[in-house]
């Protein structure tokens, strides 16, 4: 273990971050196993499966929606800010920060962050249930149970704007985050369980390509990656300002490994 100032991370210029519910967590919207107790996997994944969400449409707005009004109430937290401040300071340095994100609230991008892949999508957006109505819409309706929200050009039924369990992630998406990694100076891993394909392999990408790979999380039952060269232990919203030397927050010192 050492001290958390001997991880700097202000000298990196080319950075992916990859991030998931856990920093966004402090902004009031619980993470996956958080919710969990009321929503078995088994039942969330019948509900939110592409082959049938068709036949559970209210039931699938009933949970989705709920994490619409959550993120429709919420703000970025010191995490993200310290993320849109180091991006900026990278691109001024002639860099680039990507984000590549499981979450699907949007919170990246109103914090300012310019280059964000949602690879789950926005539960903020809707899209129309008939081919060929028109591209995804913002729509902040949070419908009440037993209701499913209609398409305000067509008047059919509407489902939330995000990747469903058996669909497929955009390719050119992921083939620009893949470039990404192949160039990157440091992999940043925040607040996510990383045991979700594509996040579970992005990590050893960068490592082959000669980047520093970091994680931070809450936790320390996590088992980490063995790419990883160090573990940051603590609360994003305070360790993240402190390590990417951006302002607000860094109270919690963490715990770093090795
Ligand atoms: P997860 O719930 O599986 O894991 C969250 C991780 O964050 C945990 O390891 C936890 O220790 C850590 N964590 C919690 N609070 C933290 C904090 N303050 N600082 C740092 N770490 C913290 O979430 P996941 O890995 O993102 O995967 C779950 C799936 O659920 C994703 O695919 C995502 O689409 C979806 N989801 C999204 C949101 C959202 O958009 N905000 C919320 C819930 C679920």
């Amino acid at each position: 273990m050492t001290a958390p100032e001997s991880l700097d991370l202000r000298k990196y210029r080319r950075v992916v971050v990859v991030t998931g519910a856990g920093i966004s967590a402090p902004s009031g919207i619980p993470t996956y196993r958080d919710t969990e107790s009321h929503w078995s996997d088994e039942r969330l994944e019948r509900i939110s499966h592409a082959s049938r969400y068709g036949m559970h449409l209210a039931e699938l707005w009933q949970f989705w929606g709920a994490l619409r009004a959550r993120a429709t109430a919420a703000l970025p937290n010191a995490a993200h800010l310290a993320l849109a401040a180091t991006e900026a300071a990278c691109r001024e340095a002639g860099g680039w920060l990507t984000i590549a994100t499981q979450n699907v609230d949007g919170l990246h991008t109103a914090a300012g962050n310019r280059e964000v892949v949602e690879l789950h999508g926005r539960i903020t957006q809707s899209r129309c249930m008939r081919k060929g109505c028109g591209p995804a819409f913002p729509d902040r309706r949070v419908p009440e149970p037993h209701e499913v929200p209609r398409c305000p050009q067509c008047g059919r039924n509407t489902r939330p704007d995000i990747v469903l369990f058996g669909e497929r992630l955009s390719g050119s998406a992921m083939r620009a985050l893949d470039a990404r990694l192949r160039t990157a100076d440091l992999c940043l891993y925040v607040g996510t369980s990383g045991n979700v394909w594509p996040v579970r392999d992005l990590v050893s990408t960068a490592r082959s390509a000669g980047a520093r790979c970091v994680l931070v999380n809450a936790e320390d039952w996590i088992q980490p990656h063995p790419d990883f060269h160090h573990t940051a232990l603590g609360a994003a919203e305070h360790l993240l300002p402190t390590l990417l030397g951006a302002p607000a927050g860094g109270r919690d010192p963490g715990r770093i490994f090795p």
